[in-house]
């Protein structure tokens, strides 16, 4: 778990778009953060800033009181969950979790209890010895969560992971996205397009608006407004 403090972030990219315009939030530690707006208002890139996918043109990021600016995106103690779960297909559900953690030379004792852990919270339990093609999307989903999950990071980035799931699901999904980031308390940094999505999900909502932002504070307080 751990804050993260954006200070005056700025994103210019080649041919001077300016993607985000100095924005600055302090994320608590625990905190459910989600980035909405229209489409190109500037939340991927804020998003990836944070992950480290994307250099900073001016401005700062601190994950717990680290400035990760320079730092690798694999040494940010981060975890991102894509739309596109990016599952290896050809391992096992049991090697798709492990499968990080055993780049990091961690010991075999340990990669199996992370694993099993993330797969008891997960309801995956079952399934260790599938391949990802033998899974439905929604248990994917919650193979690309475990594989978050398993890093124990200090805070979970998501982009956009539900938009490819059917409706019912992506409901589905969403109350247990929220009930797993409870439980962990692990602060995290959500994208979506879609309100209610934000709604559920976010202690504090953040509406970008062209690279700023344009509100921020509870969803009740956000989307009250006429
Ligand atoms: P959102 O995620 O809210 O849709 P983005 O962060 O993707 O917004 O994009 C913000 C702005 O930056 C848009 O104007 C987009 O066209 C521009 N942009 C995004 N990525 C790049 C890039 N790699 N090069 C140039 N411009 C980009
Ligand atoms: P590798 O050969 O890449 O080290 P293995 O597939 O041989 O990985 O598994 C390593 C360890 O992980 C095994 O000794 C076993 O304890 C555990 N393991 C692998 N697959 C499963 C599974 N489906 N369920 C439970 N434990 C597993």
């Amino acid at each position: 778990m751990s804050t993260i403090t954006l200070d005056t972030v700025r994103k210019v990219y080649a041919g001077d778009v300016e993607a985000v315009k100095g924005v600055s939030i302090d994320i608590a530690d625990g905190e459910f953060i989600v980035l909405v707006g229209p489409s190109g208002c500037g939340k991927s890139t804020l998003l990836r800033m944070i992950a480290g996918l994307e250099d900073i043109t001016t401005g700062e990021i601190s994950i717990g009181d680290r400035v990760v600016n320079k730092v690798d995106p694999a040494d940010r103690d981060i975890a991102m969950v894509f739309q596109n779960y990016a599952l290896y297909p050809h391992m096992s559900v049991y090697n798709n979790l492990a499968y990080g953690l055993k780049n990091r030379n961690m010991d075999k004792a340990e990669i199996d209890r992370r694993v099993k852990e993330a797969a008891r919270i997960l309801e995956i339990g079952d399934y260790l010895d599938r391949k990802p093609r033998a899974l439905s999307g929604g248990q994917r989903q919650r193979v690309a969560m475990g594989r978050a999950i398993v890093r124990e990071p200090a805070a979970f980035l998501f982009d956009e992971p539900l938009s490819n799931l059917d409706a019912k699901l992506r409901v589905q999904m969403r109350v247990e996205i929220k009930r797993l980031q409870k439980g962990l308390g692990t602060t995290s940094v959500y994208v979506t397009h879609d309100q209610l999505e934000a709604m559920t999900l976010a202690d504090r909502l953040v509406v970008l608006n062209g690279g700023n932002i344009e509100q921020i504070g509870a969803p009740i307080d956000v989307y009250d407004k006429p």
